[in-house]
């Protein structure tokens, strides 16, 4: 049976361990020491560094939608990672990943008939509306059962709160593996730098900081004064001419 829904385990991209508000600050760093090496001034902040974060995030979503779909591959007959779903503010709630699934019904079953103590109580758990939260599902077994048919059709939110369930069980530190498997295997943020040889390789003006590209267009705009030396950008001689 395939279900459009979104995966458990994730939480998301907004202060979360995939990015925070010092995620690119801590790649100073690193990038200071190798302009150390090409004997250029250090980058005071990160303002210069150009990130293609919605690629990473891409990335991010289909690697741990694969992850997660071995992890439970005894009740994921197969996968799609369809897209991230960015909420329009962060305040209550986060980044999803929105993926099709195809479920093992029989699986999940036999899994919920196992574990039936546990689904009963993490319904209560989950799905029990209280002053300022409504659950739209019910927090009675019972109701799942005849609602759900036995668990044979299933809509979105009810596959996403019994992925939930399970990997509560079978793989409770799943994020941070995911974490671990991606982060120094091509999802770093680093990786997602669009100037990183400019980063690198490219004087800042002595007066304001600002970073120096590549363009012609760009080392036009830029003065070098050899005595004292100086590197100089327009927006700052403009200034100093006034
Ligand atoms: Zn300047």
């Amino acid at each position: 049976m395939k279900i459009e829904t979104w995966l458990p385990c994730f939480s998301g991209f907004y202060e979360s361990i995939w990015s925070n508000s010092d995620t690119l600050y801590n790649e100073l760093d690193s990038i200071n020491e190798d302009r150390f090496d090409n004997k250029l001034k250090p980058l005071k902040d990160d303002d210069s560094i150009e990130y293609d974060y919605r690629t990473r995030e891409n990335d991010i979503g289909k690697r741990f939608t694969q992850l997660f779909a071995e992890e439970l591959s005894d009740y994921i007959k197969d996968i799609k990672f369809l897209r991230i779903n960015s909420p329009k503010a962060y305040n209550f709630s986060t980044d999803q990943i929105e993926v099709e699934v195809d479920l093992d019904i029989n699986k999940i079953q036999e899994y919920i008939k196992a574990h039936r103590e546990q689904f009963v109580k993490y319904l209560k758990d989950t799905c029990t509306s209280y002053d300022g939260f409504w659950s739209y599902y019910s927090n009675s077994i019972d109701e799942w059962e005849s609602k759900t048919n036995y668990y044979s059709s299933l809509d979105g939110g009810e596959a996403h709160i019994i992925l939930k369930f399970i990997a509560r069980i079978e793989a409770p530190q799943f994020e941070i593996f995911a974490y671990e498997e991606l982060m120094g295997n091509g999802c770093d943020v680093y990786n997602y730098f669009k100037n990183w040889d400019e980063l690198r390789h490219c004087p800042v003006c002595d007066n304001c900081g600002k970073l120096f590209s590549f363009t012609d267009e760009d080392r036009k705009k830029y003065k070098q004064f050899d005595n004292p030396p100086a590197v100089v950008c327009y927006d700052c001689q403009q200034k100093e001419g006034e």
